[in-house]
């Protein structure tokens, strides 16, 4: 799908004169190395955003439970709508009755790079989305190492696991231990007093 197709759902789902995320219309222009971004959203229920640049857009998921550097845990991941690459640097506070109103922070962000492979050989971001079965190595400032995402029967539910290399590590808990914004500093609940 074209970038512009991608992002007609996001789009549809906000009206820009209300909320201040942004429409992606500026055009941002993809980074050398591709983004990875996860924001921390107390909205309805409270998530985080786990996003890949893939063709020009942040491919989405939505983690309940956030991600975890320990390969023993599963976390489900919803896949929600693509996001223009502008979005991996909103935090910021959605107003009520629009769309996923409620905070957000970048709770975490950097690049990554592919790992997916079949047969020894590297399966292209687009085509491992396609085929449910993406492999990434991060390069977060919480977050580092590999992650595989695979999508489970009906391509809506996923789940991201941390896979076993050097940077796996089962005694820490990033979501817990390090819940401030990597972009301000702040944490949700600060996010309310004031800058928003
Ligand atoms: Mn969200």
């Amino acid at each position: 799908m074209s970038k512009e197709g991608s992002l007609r759902e996001y789009r549809r789902k906000r009206d820009f004169g209300r909320t201040s995320e942004p429409s992606g219309e500026e055009g941002a222009k993809p980074a050398k190395l591709p983004r990875y971004v996860v924001q921390k959203h107390d909205a309805s229920s409270l998530h985080y955003d786990f996003r890949l640049e893939i063709g020009g857009v942040l491919v989405s998921w939505a983690v309940p439970k956030g991600p975890s550097t320990d390969p023993a845990e599963k976390r489900l991941a919803m896949r929600t709508e693509d996001h223009p690459l502008e979005y991996a640097g909103f935090e910021g506070m959605i107003p009520e009755g629009e769309y996923g109103a409620g905070k957000v922070i970048v709770w975490d962000s950097g690049t990554y790079h592919n790992l997916t492979e079949e047969k020894g050989r590297e399966t292209p971001m687009a085509e491992a989305l396609k085929k449910g079965h993406i492999a990434v190595w991060l390069k977060g400032k919480k977050l580092e190492g590999g992650y595989a995402l695979t999508a489970l029967g009906d391509r809506k539910k996923w789940l991201l696991v941390k896979m076993r290399d050097e940077k796996a590590d089962d005694r820490r808990n990033p979501v817990k231990t390090e819940p401030k914004s990597v972009l301000s500093g702040r944490t949700l609940e600060q996010l309310e007093s004031g800058h928003g």
